[in-house]
């Protein structure tokens, strides 16, 4: 396994801290909880889509393109770091948002990520719930192909084997950081949505024999359809690093437990795990992804799914932004 082998833009700070969050462990009175810092990786504020748009720009680089185009839901974290890893290389960006929560309030709509979308010179065209987004990118690459443009097509969330490769590389660093400090992993938790960054982290966790157990907490689909997708991308991913079957299903476990009423709708128990975050260790999250992972493993903890000295590392998967789309959910 070596990810030199693959075009590649540096677009991330890495290595991304990895922190002990000695106030929320605490608090919890259980486990030792600490932190991968992916919200730090810099681009456009930063956040996980930044470390796959690194393989995944450096391909539309190579393919001699001119414009990306990428779609997600209003809110997208993965459409603010396309546009801007696009400006870092000169392209230009066609983002395409479906309003998956069917929300018409007017912070949702116009500000966090989509202010920002804007600001980077995206080109921003909402959907509405329910469109499908495949054959709207499509769609728009014939037009902007009939005009004598050159676009490459990024799925949404930057989750296909290239981009999945940024995650094979998190694993990688984070084992690196572990082994330096003589920390012992013994759960790796992160949420799980376009299934990217679970398909790469359990690739790089199976080909080091790291033994690390991953668990996505789901953010969308049911557990059975989750684990598939995430299985059926770390298969591929693994083809195209020729090692193939480095990862078995057994491998692959979401719970999907604390989606609540669907994607990108906030749940009390995300309230309360972005709001704890933020008043004991002055950490921001976000209110779609990471926060609802974050519900989930408190809740794990608070029924007893892990022993008191275990260490958990936890992926800060970014999406701060995301929290000025979401003012009235709080209602601080
Ligand atoms: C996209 C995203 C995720 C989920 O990552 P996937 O690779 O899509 O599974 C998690 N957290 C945040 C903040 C995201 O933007």
């Amino acid at each position: 396994m070596h990810l030199s082998r693959f075009p590649r833009v540096h677009l991330a700070h890495l290595p991304t801290p990895l922190e002990l969050l000695p106030n929320f462990s605490k608090a919890l009175g259980g486990p030792n909880i600490y932190i991968k810092r992916d919200d730090c990786t810099g681009l456009g504020s930063g956040g996980n889509k930044t470390r796959k748009l690194e393989f995944l720009i450096a391909d539309a680089v190579a393919q001699n393109a001119d414009v990306v185009i990428t779609q997600g839901a209003t809110q997208s974290n993965h459409a603010r770091q396309t546009v801007a890893a696009a400006c870092k290389v000169g392209m230009d960006c066609e983002i395409l948002l479906e309003n998956r929560t069917e929300s018409t309030e007017r912070d949702y709509v116009e500000s966090g990520n989509v202010f920002l979308d804007k600001l980077f010179g995206a080109g921003v065209t909402h959907y509405s719930k329910d469109t499908d987004m495949v054959e709207a990118m499509e769609v728009m690459a014939a037009d902007l192909k009939a005009k004598g443009r050159r676009p490459y097509i990024i799925p949404g969330g930057g989750s296909n084997a290239i981009g999945a490769l940024g995650y094979v590389n998190c694993a990688i660093e984070t084992l690196t950081q572990a082994n330096d400090r003589g920390l012992r992993i013994d759960h790796f938790v992160t949420a799980t949505g376009s299934a990217g960054t679970q398909a790469g982290l359990v690739v790089g966790f199976e080909a080091t024999n790291s033994n690390i157990p991953l668990l996505g907490i789901g953010v969308r689909a049911p557990k059975e359809k989750q684990e598939e997708n995430v299985f059926k991308l770390a298969c591929a991913t693994a083809d195209m690093m020729e090692i193939p079957g480095i990862v078995t299903r057994d491998k692959v476990v979401a719970n999907c437990d604390y989606v609540g009423g669907g994607y990108g709708v906030p749940t009390d128990s995300m309230i309360e795990a972005v709001s704890m975050m933020a008043k004991l260790e002055g950490i921001l999250m976000d209110p779609v992804y990471s926060g609802k992972g974050l519900a989930g493993l408190i809740d794990l903890i608070r029924k007893g799914n892990f022993k008191a000295d275990d260490n958990i590392v936890f992926l800060h998967t970014g999406g701060s932004v995301a929290l000025f789309g979401y003012l009235k959910a709080f209602d601080l």
